[in-house]
């Protein structure tokens, strides 16, 4: 049985950052130039043509790997076309639908809520900021910044586990009360969605947990440039092919 959503609690209002200092700022603009050069396919990895499509894509990636929600939601979306169909799916129905993508009962429950209240408070439309994005339940922060950088082109940071990991390595993540304002203090505002996607490649390839220093594009700018000295000997043979893995995308 589903369990009812938990009432969100009521997020602090994140303090104004202070300036950050100028050698970071140099530092950091360098490191992203470089991730830039590194990752030419830097872009959103989930599939969709419409706002509600992405929206829905990106709850759904939650715990699960972008390549299998593209095969979940190739079919959902011929099934689902808009809000209310969502809203109205039986109990079972739309669980199964988005079976393979884990965690199907909650996300589930989290698809009903959205799609009930896009039809409630916004005439069945996607809000295009951050204040209406969040007022839907089911919908926190991360997955608002990526709507509105990928859907409306609207600079926003999104901060999954990528991007923090990549962020704290590199120690870009004290300019402000949290990561998402530090970067935010960091970078400027025409860089944020660029920088969001270029960290979560480079966390997802190269700044894993088991980081591959060795081979890492921006070796000479990290704090912690031998955090792994050696590759894993499997990877040893196909350095080459580990630092392109090929884009999937067209260059921006
Ligand atoms: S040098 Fe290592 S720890 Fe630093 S960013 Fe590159 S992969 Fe991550």
């Amino acid at each position: 049985m589903v369990q009812p959503m938990p009432a969100r609690p009521k997020r602090p209002k994140p303090r104004a950052a202070r300036p950050p200092d100028p050698a970071l700022r140099s530092r950091a603009r360098k490191i992203l130039t470089r991730l830039a050069k590194a990752y030419p396919d830097w872009g959103p990895t989930l599939d969709f043509s419409s706002p509600l499509e992405l929206l829905v894509a990106t709850i759904l990636a939650a715990q699960a790997r972008d390549e299998r929600i593209n095969e979940v939601t190739r079919v959902l979306f011929t099934k689902y076309r808009g809000p209310a169909d969502y809203a109205a799916a039986p109990k079972g129905v739309l669980e199964q639908d988005i079976k393979a993508t884990g965690f199907f009962n909650l996300k589930a429950e989290r698809l009903r809520v959205m799609a009930r209240g896009l039809l409630d408070e916004f005439g069945g439309e996607v809000p295009s900021d951050m204040d209406g994005l969040t007022r839907l339940r089911g919908v926190g922060r991360k997955t608002a910044s990526i709507v509105l950088g990928a859907a409306f082109g609207v600079p926003a940071v999104a901060v999954d586990r990528h991007v923090e990991r990549v962020a704290q390595r590199l120690r870009v993540d004290r300019a402000g009360p949290d990561i998402e304002a530090s970067l935010r203090a960091i970078y400027p505002k025409k860089d944020w969605i660029k920088l969001t996607w270029c960290f979560v490649l480079h966390g997802r390839r190269i700044c894993r947990p088991t980081p591959l220093c060795p081979i890492c594009p921006i070796n000479d700018l990290c704090p912690y440039p031998k955090k792994t000295k050696r590759l894993p000997a499997a990877l040893r043979s196909n350095q080459q092919e580990l630092r392109a893995q090929a884009p999937r995308r067209r260059p921006r």
